[in-house]
């Protein structure tokens, strides 16, 4: 049933992994390939939304 969650976990590794390493700065978007994503990080939790084609991804930590 959640076949598409993991599909977009996989689209997203490679940017969570540049997230998790600290450099959430000219990410691209696996979607859109621009360098537009903002990053929100805490301690509990990860957003990331793409300013220009709006796919987002949250995901806790
Ligand atoms: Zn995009």
């Amino acid at each position: 049933m959640h076949k598409q969650d993991d599909d977009e976990i996989v689209v997203w590794m490679d940017v969570l992994d540049e997230v998790m390493a600290g450099r959430s700065k000219s990410l691209r978007c696996p979607y859109c390939s621009q360098q537009t994503l903002q990053v929100e990080k805490t301690p509990a939790s990860v957003s990331i939304k793409c300013s220009a084609c709006g796919k987002y991804f949250e995901g806790r930590l």
